[in-house]
């Protein structure tokens, strides 16, 4: 079946049916977020709640920018591991951060639940798994700082992480036992209808192509008309384009793609046999995990090259050749790729870009859970909180140096292993 880069998989899987909602009348609102993916769907749906009147303005579709495209592993914490995070923030700042983040999954869990959102959630964990011997020694660090956290985490050892994976290709792993995986475009139209039904004004196919001070507020020009919000939060992560000027070259911009197999039913049975997704220690990244209809669906980083039988394809029956080699030859439905806001530090970041104007943006990949917490701080914040409250402090706008040269070097790079990995 031909592979396509256009359209991604979560886009015709999921159960939750995609909003249309054109925007036909000029709009006064408390808040006006700007993008409808996790961030801004959260903000919309915690605003709402607390009787804030909301308006959520999206460009394409509802999912259309990470939040429809990623893998699905709902992670708990950052990329770094805790101590590092308490290294960067100091102690008191840090703990808070890794302690919310560290509980995101749970909260991402109990907003499916309440809102009965239809994303074929498993709450059987996720694996880190050890590309390498060094890989296992990373994975050994972080374990021991989140065992010592109380978190429930487990060290694999090989032999254990290849019953789990059904794979003697990793070296160990770390299963979080907080994490799930999801269908991801379903979670974020779920997100979608719970906002609407609590009150918020969604609009789809609306760009907001100005952002202009005013004595009350901000006035914000679209192409279908004007919204007038005494608040706006920039919820555009690495779908940023050039509404508030130099916010998008404060993050490298890098491309994660995946392709997914046919369902193949009962061949898969010893893959991933409890459905946990993974990620492993690789410089350049692998995911493998498993849909509901059965599925594998493998990525890394860099763009999907090809149509039928292009690069990507080659690169993923290779991988899966490698990594379950009794599998034997299977049949691709689908490639794409989406686009990941990358920080130097490797930290987000929540910008305060002007007097009630905030943007959280950079979550390095890693975004489920910590744009649905991100969501729900900003909605507490713009609801009578204090700046101090929110779980990272507030900056200003830095720009990531060299940009352009990383973007294009990655870009490059990730191609290179894809051909050189495809062989
Ligand atoms: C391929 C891939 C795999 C990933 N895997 C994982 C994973 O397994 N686990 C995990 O936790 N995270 C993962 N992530 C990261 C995660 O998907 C993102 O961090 C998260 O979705 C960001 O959500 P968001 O709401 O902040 O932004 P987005 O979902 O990117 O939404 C931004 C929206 O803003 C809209 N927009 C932009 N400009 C305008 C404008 N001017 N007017 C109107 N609308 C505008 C865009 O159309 C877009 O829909 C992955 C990301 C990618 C790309």
């Amino acid at each position: 079946m031909a592979g396509s880069s256009t359209l991604f998989l979560w886009d015709e899987t999921a159960a939750e049916p995609d909003l249309n909602l054109p925007m036909t009348a000029d709009v006064v609102t408390d808040i006006a977020v700007v993008g409808g993916g996790y961030t801004g769907l959260s903000t919309a749906l915690h605003a709402a709640g607390k009787g804030l009147d909301v308006c959520v303005l999206e460009a394409k579709q509802i999912g259309f920018g990470g939040s429809g495209r990623n893998v699905g592993l709902v992670n708990a914490g950052l990329w770094l591991p805790p101590q590092d995070v308490r290294a960067h923030f100091g102690e008191e700042r840090g703990a808070k951060l890794v302690q919310v983040l560290g509980d995101g999954p749970d909260y991402v869990m109990s907003l499916i639940e309440q809102h009965q959102i239809r994303c074929e959630l498993t709450r059987t964990g996720t694996i880190h798994a050890a590309h390498s011997t060094s890989g296992f020694k990373d994975l050994s660090r972080r374990a021991e700082e989140w065992l010592r956290l109380g978190a429930p985490v487990r060290l694999l050892s090989k032999q254990q992480a290849c019953e789990k994976i059904g794979s003697s290709a990793f070296y160990g792993g770390l299963l979080d036992a907080r994490a799930g995986t999801i269908n991801p475009m379903g979670y974020v139209r779920g997100l979608a209808r719970a906002a609407k039904a609590a009150g918020a004004r969604i609009h789809t196919g609306v760009s907001v192509v100005r952002l202009l001070r005013q004595a009350d507020g901000w006035l914000l020009e679209t192409d279908c008309g004007t919204v007038h919000a005494k608040s706006v939060v920039l919820a555009t992560n690495a779908y940023t384009d050039d509404l508030w000027p130099g916010l998008r070259s404060s993050f490298v911009p890098i491309n994660f793609f995946q392709v997914a197999t046919v369902p193949l039913g009962a061949r898969v049975a010893g893959i991933l046999p409890d459905r946990q997704g993974i990620w492993d220690t690789g410089k350049i990244m692998l995911s493998l995990r498993r849909d509901a209809a059965d599925r594998l669906i493998i990525g890394s980083m860099g763009s999907a090259i090809g149509g039928a039988r292009g690069l990507s394809e080659r690169w993923a029956a290779r991988q899966l050749k490698r990594l379950f080699p009794q599998l034997g030859p299977v049949e691709f439905e689908k490639s794409w790729h989406g686009q990941i806001a990358m920080t130097s530090d490797h930290i987000p970041r929540i910008h305060r870009l002007a007097e009630g104007l905030y943007t959280p943006i950079g979550y390095n990949g890693r975004g489920i859970a910590p744009g649905t917490v991100f969501g729900k701080a900003m909605a507490d914040l713009l609801t009578g909180g204090d700046e101090a409250d929110l779980p990272l402090p507030v900056t200003g706008v830095k720009q990531e140096l060299m940009r352009g040269l990383k973007a294009g070097f990655y870009q490059a790079a990730f191609a290179a292993n894809q051909v050189v990995k495809s062989i």
